[in-house]
């Protein structure tokens, strides 16, 4: 990503790092670029139509030749009513391509007469580059008013609702007594936890989220907490399980009349005395554990990142 920024810089683009989204203005038409290495793919668009309606067929056309001409590269390029996108196939270098669109959008502006409009309402008028949450867009000074407007709306209803922390525990609970379940139904299976390491970790901060209304970090601490005492409860149950029916399968259960508790009681001992064992007993249990951090992190880079979007709303250019 960052070698595109750098491309996209070094040709007069700026840069919006919170949504990875380039923006420039040429001669009144705002042009964003995004880049998707996900799809392989990045796009041009520039927030114009023709001022006669009589052109919006030849500047089709126009495009469509455009992109017949580039097959290779190019996946499409068309005009939506309110914006003329082209979309290229990604490489190392982007330079050509986004130059290529850029020209070839200056020359249809040209051609047909284009001229600046809103992409929200298509009002023909100056536009600019706004950031709001997280979509970037060319918008008039009304549209971004009104998605302003309910940005604020949005601030106050926020700070209206304030983390219910019982409720917010209570789901932690559940969603982390979903994990507990499916781990000890994996292992009853023989099946080493990777999934059932990754239900927990959601489940708990999920839960949380679901009836505490909202997340603070303070209820991500204590989700992570709840899912890992039912993580380890669960892993507990599962090993006394595996070793209940191993000593009923050597008459041991039946010899010593032994119950499920004095089993589970037996465990500590169990790993202690038998190395070879204990060995086994980490091997089943480590992975659930790797991808039940793994989840965790991912819920909070999540978390956070949604943060850094919500109610953000600026003028990009
Ligand atoms: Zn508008």
């Amino acid at each position: 990503m960052a070698k595109y920024k750098e491309q996209l810089q070094a040709m007069g683009f700026g840069y919006d790092d919170v949504t990875s989204v380039a923006y420039r203005k040429i001669n009144d038409i705002a042009f964003i670029v995004r880049v998707n290495t996900a799809s392989k793919e990045y796009n041009v668009t520039a927030a114009c139509r023709p001022a006669k309606d009589g052109m919006i067929d030849h500047l089709r056309t126009a495009l469509h030749q455009f992109a017949s001409q580039r097959q290779n590269m190019l996946k499409t390029a068309f005009f939506e009513g309110k914006q003329i996108h082209i979309c290229y196939q990604i490489s190392s270098d982007i330079t050509s391509g986004v130059n290529d669109s850029v020209n070839f959008i200056m020359y249809c502006v040209n051609q047909f007469e284009c001229v600046s409009c809103c992409s929200i309402c298509g009002k023909f008028d100056a536009v600019d580059v706004y950031s709001v949450e997280s979509n970037v867009s060319a918008l008039c000074t009304g549209c971004y008013g009104t998605l302003q407007n309910n940005i604020a709306k949005n601030i106050l209803a926020d700070s209206s609702t304030k983390t219910n922390y019982p409720m917010g525990i209570l789901g932690a609970i559940l969603g982390g007594l979903v994990g507990a379940v499916v781990w000890i139904l994996f292992s009853l299976m023989g099946y080493i936890g990777y999934i059932a390491g990754f239900i927990s970790g959601f489940g708990g901060i999920i839960g949380f989220k679901w009836l505490g209304k909202k997340m603070s970090t303070g209820g991500i601490v204590i989700s992570i907490i709840i899912s890992f005492v039912f993580l380890f409860l669960a892993m507990y149950l599962a090993v006394g399980i595996d070793l209940y029916n191993q000593f009923e399968a050597e008459g041991l259960i039946e010899m010593y009349g032994l119950t499920f508790k004095d089993v589970l009681d037996f465990i500590p001992n169990a790993i202690q005395l038998d190395s070879k064992y204990a060995g086994t007993v980490v091997y089943n249990n480590i992975f659930g554990v790797i991808t039940f951090i793994f989840s965790v992190v991912l819920c909070a880079v999540g978390l956070r990142s949604e943060g850094k979007v919500k109610n953000r709303s600026m003028k990009l250019t």
